[in-house]
Order: structure tokens, then C-alpha cells, then sequence
């Protein structure tokens, strides 16, 4: 009998559990997000009917601690989530069931799910960015998945903000008109007093929102040298958007990086998650994977 895996999913509203070897073989369970003690409890609860898995990998909200030398790592930190603040979230599961666990943030794992599975496959330089409520961003460069001291942070990086063209001050409690605060689900709603997915195809949201993200897109671009970059995330739904952010970057990169993904081939170098909305879950599964 081949050996099973556990997968967690770890987000603000619902914690999507998993069970199995991979995208054919899997079995999820949802919990939702209320107090952590609560929710960590069933997921703890669930894994324990449930046959035994052999590790378990865990992609989470954060920011968080990835760091192994650290006395926190496992945590997630500073969230603005109400009571989840210091959450010793990989701690608690790994005591509780007593198997290896991995852990990384959401962003991160939907990045393995992608380099396993999806549309990243064989990709040692890649970028996954998600565009929902807020806007996180991970990867690989070099074949590994992306941390350095923390780990990236890219939903917060500074894009022009036109003021004339777009008054709204931005919603990101901690820099106003970041990329989150500018381009992120919560931003459109706001901008606009509608949520995202009642606005048609050819409201002026769109135009706004594929510049921004062209923006965003052409700086990680220009310092990560990505060999693909991958969109996903609730926003990122509106597939009409990614013609848009294609062609503003192409514009915005105006011929200066000469590579023939982006000359060329910029429709299968900008592109949705090949896993869909199963990313993150399926990303959490191929963390467990590799736990030791
Ligand atoms: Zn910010």
C-alpha cells in the first residue's frame, strides 16, 4: 500500500484539509476559520479518523515564521486576523499527530503545487502571485521555494499610483496605496462600492486593475528574472484581465528584456494556476511530500 499524505490550507475564512498522494487521489475536508484553538482542534480531530498520513504539509496565511533555527518557527506572527496572532499552528498539529511536518506560507505551497503538478513543471525560476482579499507572492529561484530572512512580501511593494486617475488613498493598514492597498479584491470593492465579480468585462475597474497588476508583474520581472509567472487568486478570475496585464507588460518592458517568452510568447508566460483553485491545497499536499 503506497504511503498517504496530509495537506492543510490554511486561510482566513476556512482551513481545506487534505488526504492522499496527489491531484487524482485526494480526499478534503473544510473547516472554518473561527478561534484557533477551535480550528486547529478540528483539523487535529479530522486527521486522527482518518487513515494515517506519513507527513503533513502545511501552506498558511501569515506572515508567518518560516525559519527552523528560530523559537517561533511554525507560527504564524504578526497577523492582523484577530486572536491569531502568535498562533503556534505547525507546533500544535505536529505534537498532536506526531508525524513530520512542513511549513510555508499559502503563496508558497500553491508555487509547489504548481512546480509538481501544474503549469510550472520543471520551472527552477518562477513566480506565483495571489490576488485576492489581499495579494501575496512566492516561488522558486534556483529550484528552491523563495524565503530569505522572513519570506517575500510582494503585495506590498510601492507601483505609481496616478492620483488624478485614481483618487482612492488605498486599503493596506500599514502603507495605504501599496500594491495590496491599490489592487487587491478588498481595493476594487472599495474603489468602486461593488465587489469585484459584479462588475462587467468592460467596466473602467478592469483597465485600472490589469495596469496595476502589469506594474507589479514588470517589477518582479525585471528583479527576479522569472521563467513563467503565474496569477492566481479570486481577482484573477476575471479572466479577461490577463490579455490586458500582458500587453501592459510588454509596454512596460518596451522591448528591453530581449527574451522570446516575452517578445513572443508573453500568452504562455503570464498565466492562471494549472491547478485552478486547487493550488494551495494541492501545494500543501506536495509540502507534506517532502516534510521530514
Ligand atoms: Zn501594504
Amino acid at each position: 500500500m503506497s504511503q498517504l499524505f496530509g495537506g492543510l490550507e490554511a486561510g482566513g475564512t476556512k482551513f481545506n484539509c487534505a488526504i492522499g498522494t496527489g491531484p487524482k487521489d485526494i480526499i478534503t475536508h473544510r473547516i472554518p476559520t473561527t478561534t484557533p484553538a477551535e480550528t486547529i482542534g478540528r483539523v487535529i480531530e479530522f486527521f486522527k479518523e482518518q487513515p494515517t498520513v506519513t507527513a503533513i504539509g502545511i501552506g498558511t496565511f501569515g506572515p508567518i515564521d518560516p525559519d527552523r533555527a528560530s523559537p517561533t518557527y511554525g507560527y504564524i506572527t504578526t497577523t492582523p486576523k484577530p486572536g491569531w496572532q502568535f498562533t503556534n499552528l505547525a507546533g500544535e498539529i505536529k505534537k498532536a499527530l506526531r508525524v513530520p511536518v512542513r511549513f510555508d506560507t499559502d503563496v508558497n505551497a500553491a508555487a509547489l503545487g504548481e512546480y509538481r503538478w501544474g503549469v510550472a513543471r520543471s520551472l527552477a525560476d518562477f513566480i506565483y502571485l495571489t490576488v485576492g482579499t489581499g495579494i501575496g507572492g512566492g516561488g522558486m529561484v534556483n529550484g528552491k521555494l523563495m524565503h530569505g530572512m522572513v519570506h517575500p512580501e510582494m503585495g506590498h511593494m510601492r507601483i505609481p499610483h496616478d492620483w488624478v486617475t485614481d483618487p482612492y488613498k488605498g486599503c493596506c493598514p500599514f502603507h495605504g496605496d501599496c500594491f495590496e492597498g491599490l489592487a487587491s479584491g478588498t481595493a476594487v470593492a472599495q474603489r468602486w462600492g461593488q465587489r469585484g465579480e459584479m462588475l462587467q468585462p468592460d467596466h473602467p475597474a478592469w483597465i485600472l486593475e490589469a495596469r496595476y497588476l502589469a506594474l507589479a508583474v514588470s517589477n518582479l520581472i525585471l528583479t527576479l528574472s522569472p521563467r513563467r509567472v503565474i496569477l492566481g487568486g479570486g481577482v484573477m478570475e476575471q479572466a479577461h484581465l490577463f490579455p490586458i496585464v500582458r500587453k501592459n507588460v510588454v509596454e512596460i518592458l518596451h522591448s528591453y528584456i530581449q527574451a522570446t517568452a516575452i517578445t513572443r510568447d508573453i500568452a504562455s508566460y503570464i498565466v492562471p494556476p494549472g491547478l485552478g483553485k486547487q493550488a494551495g491545497l494541492l501545494g500543501a499536499l506536495a509540502l507534506g511530500m517532502t516534510a521530514r
